[in-house]
């Protein structure tokens, strides 16, 4: 049994006012006896006071990204063993926003998933086409190279605990959900390539489902049977909203 996970990613947004605030109103709204993991990934400057927000709650304390370096002469990197050692317990990799924006290869992406396992951290790989690549029919093709770039990078047992998440580009910020059928297949294709290595680690991970997960369109989306929670980013930043998204994840544990 796959237990569902919320992620919200807060992205470039926060203060240190407004994240006490965020935080006090999750971990309020959150009922104790709560069937769903839940986690914040702030900016990399908030980790270490988010940690402290968190203290004594279960809720989980995730980074948005790493470098792919341990330790040197690379300005302005955070290293996976530095986000472990103010808390993190996992590492988002591969978000689109870094592919394309960022331009980080899957090269990268793999190296970095690499970099995340060897701190002792657990990775959320982030893949996803974009609209053009959907267009072209083109989604399982992309999906399967990003995840191939890391499952050839690294022995299948390092995917055991750690999660997927499977995020349309066109999904992205754009209020353009993928219908909970479309999101369905692509999340049942990636579980197909990482079975085709190991059923056992394919039949326990954990995939996501990000791109304008709301309220109101969560319950359809978790209610599919390899969708198993969601990335959440613009949502996340509403306490409210993003407890209710939990609680729809939490339903379908
Ligand atoms: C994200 O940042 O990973 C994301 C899915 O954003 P949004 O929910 O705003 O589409």
């Amino acid at each position: 049994m796959r237990r569902p996970l919320v992620a919200g990613n807060w992205k470039l947004n926060g203060s240190r006012a407004a994240n006490v605030s965020l935080l006090r109103s999750i971990r309020t709204g959150l009922p104790a006896d709560w069937h769903c993991d839940v986690m914040v990934c702030p900016p990399f400057v908030y980790l270490a006071d988010a940690r402290a927000a968190l203290d004594g709650s279960s809720i989980l304390l995730g980074a948005q990204d790493t470098s792919a370096e341990d330790a040197g002469a690379y300005t302005g990197d955070v290293a996976a063993r530095m986000l472990r050692d103010v808390g993190c317990t996992h590492v988002i990799v591969g978000h689109s926003e870094r592919r394309h924006l960022r331009g980080e290869s899957d090269t990268l992406v793999a190296r970095k998933f690499r970099a995340v396992r060897s701190a002792g951290l657990q990775p959320i790989l982030c893949v996803g086409e974009t609209l053009e690549e959907r267009q072209g029919s083109a989604t399982e093709h992309v999906v399967a190279r990003q995840l191939g770039a890391v499952l050839d990078d690294i022995a299948v047992e390092e995917v055991a605990s750690s999660i997927i998440a499977y995020e349309p580009v066109w999904a992205i910020g754009t209020g353009h959900t993928a219908t909970p059928e479309q999101a369905q297949d692509v999340h049942a294709r990636i579980r197909a390539i990482v079975a085709a290595r190991d059923a056992r680690i394919a039949a326990e991970l954990r995939i996501l489902y990000g791109g304008s997960v709301k309220s109101s369109n969560a319950a359809g989306l978790f209610a599919m049977p390899d969708i198993d929670g969601g990335l959440v980013g613009g949502a996340s930043l509403d306490a409210a909203e993003f407890v209710r998204i939990c609680g729809a994840a939490a339903r379908n544990a």
